[in-house]
């Protein structure tokens, strides 16, 4: 925190749609008086070693401030690229349905996202999954916390140590392990497979539970997910680290509809929310999140992924005119 009572957060845009809602999160921050000064930078990748790196710059920034906001990041797709997303988290460690509150937690760091491919021979390629007891207790750990933070009953860690009795039998197991530690948690499993059909036919039941999870298993039913609340343009999330925390959309960079104003900047929006909950400023998300939900709520100033006409600066706009 300043001497002029702000907390600096970096701020990473992003790529495609990014700097769109990005505005939209720096408008209505300022509208809403948030105590937050922006710091802005690049993660441009540069090479370092002959491998792909994040700037100096970037790194020692959120390394000072402990919290970012990012927008979504391109990847190029082919070899020699390396996931920018994925060096970033190594580095730092709609409405078919109404009341949904699903809270899912993935592993971050491992598992099929370990980036350990190689060719065995040709036309033959091996990808190492790797778990390891380390992270998967970090993450378990922060699992039952965060259930008890927010008063949900029971943590579920979905796997499917059926087959992969090693690996995820080793994540299971350290959850078994962690869940003694944590006695007014009810804890119990379910195979992944299971979870996708009992989620998209009902999610009601979910709605108590907190969902933990190797990386591959969060990635994918995430979005999933954010299918059942309309889509991806609503579903924030955040990267949580021992120190450093960065907070950003599920979505990607959407090149599709990017520089159009399209956009739907709820996303990175509820992202900045959960956010300013993680720095203990409760009352400035409280107040900025109501603005948002009564804006979607009245239903007139909604952007074309949720059915409106609104642009993405109008429904900021809209936004800014209830705090
Ligand atoms: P995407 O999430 O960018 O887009 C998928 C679809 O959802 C598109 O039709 C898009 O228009 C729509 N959409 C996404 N966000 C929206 C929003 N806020 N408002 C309205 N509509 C929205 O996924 P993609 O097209 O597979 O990926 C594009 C690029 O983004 C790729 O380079 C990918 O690697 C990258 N990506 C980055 C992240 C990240 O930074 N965390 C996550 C996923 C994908």
């Amino acid at each position: 925190k300043g001497a002029d009572g702000k907390f600096t957060v970096t701020l990473i845009e992003g790529d495609g749609i990014g700097p769109e809602i990005a505005q939209s999160v720096k408008d209505i921050f300022e509208a809403a008086k948030a105590p937050i000064k922006w710091e802005s930078v690049d993660v441009t990748p540069i090479l370092k070693d002959g491998k792909t790196a994040i700037p100096d710059e970037a790194i020692k920034s959120v390394q000072k401030n402990f919290v970012a906001l990012k927008g979504p990041l391109a990847t190029p797709v082919g070899k020699g690229h390396v996931s920018l997303n994925l060096t970033l988290r190594r580095t730092f460690n709609l409405p078919p349905y109404d009341n949904v509150d699903t809270v899912l937690i993935r592993e971050n760091t491992e598992g099929e996202y370990s980036g350990i491919e190689h060719v065995v021979v040709d036309g033959v390629v091996q990808s190492i999954k790797l778990i390891t007891k380390e992270a998967s207790e970090r993450v378990l750990r922060f699992a039952f916390q965060y259930a008890q933070s927010i008063q949900k009953k029971k943590v579920r860690v979905v796997h499917k140590a059926t087959i992969m009795k090693m690996s995820d039998g080793l994540f299971l197991n350290t959850a078994r392990d962690i869940s003694k530690d944590f006695p007014d948690v009810e804890f119990d499993a379910e195979l992944l497979d299971n979870s996708c059909l009992k989620i998209v036919t009902d999610p009601t039941p979910y709605n108590d539970k907190v969902l933990v999870m190797p990386n591959l298993y969060g990635d994918i039913l995430s979005d999933m997910c954010a299918g059942l609340i309309g889509g991806l343009g609503l579903t924030p999330s955040g990267n949580i680290g021992d120190e450093c925390s960065i907070f950003e959309a599920v979505h990607g960079s959407a090149p599709d509809i990017a520089g159009k104003g399209l956009a739907n900047p709820t996303a990175l929006l509820l992202s900045s929310i959960m956010m300013l909950q993680h720095m203990g400023l409760h009352d400035h998300a409280n107040r900025i999140q109501k603005a948002i939900f009564d804006t979607l709520a009245e239903g007139k100033a909604l952007t074309g992924d949720l059915g409106g006409k609104a642009k993405t600066h109008e429904y900021a706009e809209a936004i800014i005119k209830r705090l």
